[in-house]
């Protein structure tokens, strides 16, 4: 029976009234205790007690950080108790995601819904024994014999904070996590399959959470890290908005600018590549900066060089005024404008010309050529099992890196609106458009 079925079944018998309590009485009376634990890198698994037994149909509603909805996980239930297992082995998650879910049962006699409950989905590898310490804002996660640099991140981050919150007009608005990984494979163990190679530390803005490498980088590199990596979580609390990601060459401009306030050796490859190859146009790098090596340190290189630009002819003041204006809603030009009076093409423009460059002129897409690869038959995998569309819940908001080469992370930005027009032919002659705009799936960092 569907459940479109059993609603308007329970409505009949609501109708009917007396049998209704009779029969209730002997089903799902509740939720009980609900208990939910994990083992990083494979599993997060959540159980709970059926008090009277199992309703018609039960689901787990899970919602991480940064999640615009929760994700509905259909669970089939024992008698008097039922469990869902995360695979988070094959579906990544973000170490130190707070999830937050809520069971759902559906009976004839409506819905119920548990308490909201949180879990941290903690890094608990074999071999790290966390310790931790608060300083101010900050807490910092440390094993091994790494608590000297643990302690001196910690003293950072607040120098990066408040730096970054007098620049940017804001307050951090809650506490950040610094772990302090001590090898290469704990730290891209915890970073996951996307992370890239070169990747020396990364901040989860939404997760308000900061993965160190002491193997990163020079002590001095990871000083400066160390600084970039908040200014990614200020800028992220500086601009929260619900309708899209602030410009990424912004948002890693600011961060790097951070680093010296200056920006003499990021104008050094700006000026190379404008005598060169050339520049990329502003809003090329709005949401992806490309893989490869040039293309990454010169997207860092522009934003940072105009960030400075910005910050000399209109004071810093004006950053400030960006992110007021993307907290308000607007757009990247209109925030551009709102911080400097200028319009963004303005903006623009005067950036290229102080290349002696012109600004570019969009890129036809060269034809791609039909496949010649040999496809094995339809719904069969290399391991010989048939595909299956994903069913894990959330998606991990992507981390802002840095890295000695300071270069990108692939996907997809702030999302891509879709739109999709949709003609209906109403009573045989008239004709009416719908629009329908849809969010990409997957959110990308900025
Ligand atoms: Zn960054």
């Amino acid at each position: 029976m569907g459940r479109l079925t059993r609603w308007l079944a329970a409505g009949v018998l609501a109708v009917v009234g007396v049998a209704v309590s009779a029969d209730a009485a002997l089903g799902f009376d509740g939720f009980g205790s609900a208990s939910t634990d994990s083992t990083y890198g494979e599993h997060i698994t959540f159980e709970v007690d059926l008090e009277g037994g199992a309703p018609d149909d039960l689901e787990l509603l899970i919602r991480t950080p940064g999640s615009e909805a929760a994700f509905v996980v259909p669970v089939a239930p024992d008698a008097d108790a039922a469990r869902y297992v995360w695979n988070t082995s094959a579906d990544y998650v973000t170490p130190n995601t707070l999830v937050t879910y809520q069971w759902r049962a559906i009976t004839p006699d409506g819905v119920s819904l548990s308490e909201e409950s949180t879990y941290r989905y903690a890094d608990d590898r074999p071999g790290l024994e966390w310790q931790r310490a608060q300083l101010g804002e900050a807490t910092v996660h440390w094993y091994g014999n790494a608590e000297g640099q643990a302690l001196r991140f910690g003293e950072l981050t607040a120098i990066g904070v408040e730096r970054a919150e007098a620049l940017l007009g804001t307050e951090l608005a809650g506490p950040v996590d610094v772990f302090v990984y001590d090898s290469r494979e704990d730290f891209f163990g915890a970073l996951g399959p996307g992370a890239r190679e070169w990747t020396g530390a990364a901040a989860y803005s939404e997760l308000r959470t900061i993965f160190m490498w002491l193997g990163g980088g020079s002590a001095a590199y990871l000083e400066v890290a160390m600084v970039h990596e908040v200014t990614h979580i200020v800028f992220h609390d500086a601009t929260d908005n619900p309708y899209h990601e602030p410009a990424r060459w912004l948002n890693e401009g600011i961060a790097t600018w951070s680093e010296r306030s200056e920006a003499d050796d990021e104008r050094a490859i700006v000026a190379l590549e404008a005598s060169g190859a050339g520049l990329f146009a502003f809003e090329a790098i709005t949401e992806q900066f490309p893989i490869g090596e040039r293309g990454g340190r010169l997207s860092y290189a522009q934003g940072t060089t105009m960030v400075d630009l910005i910050v000399n002819r209109f004071g810093e003041e004006a950053l400030a005024a960006v992110t007021a204006a993307y907290r308000d809603g607007a757009s990247d030009a209109q925030a551009l404008e709102a911080g400097t009076g200028i319009s963004a093409d303005e903006l623009y423009a005067s950036f290229y010309a102080e290349f002696g460059v012109d600004p570019p002129e969009p890129v036809a897409a060269a034809p791609i050529a039909a496949s010649d690869v040999e496809r094995p038959p339809a719904g069969r995998t290399d391991a010989g099992g048939v595909e299956e569309p994903g069913e894990e819940p959330g998606e991990e908001p992507p981390p802002d890196e840095t890295a000695p080469g300071e270069q990108p992370r692939p996907g997809d930005g702030a999302g891509t609106w879709v739109v999709a027009v949709v003609g209906l032919a109403v009573l045989g002659s008239v004709v009416a458009a719908v629009l329908v705009s849809r969010r990409a799936s997957r959110r990308r960092p900025s």
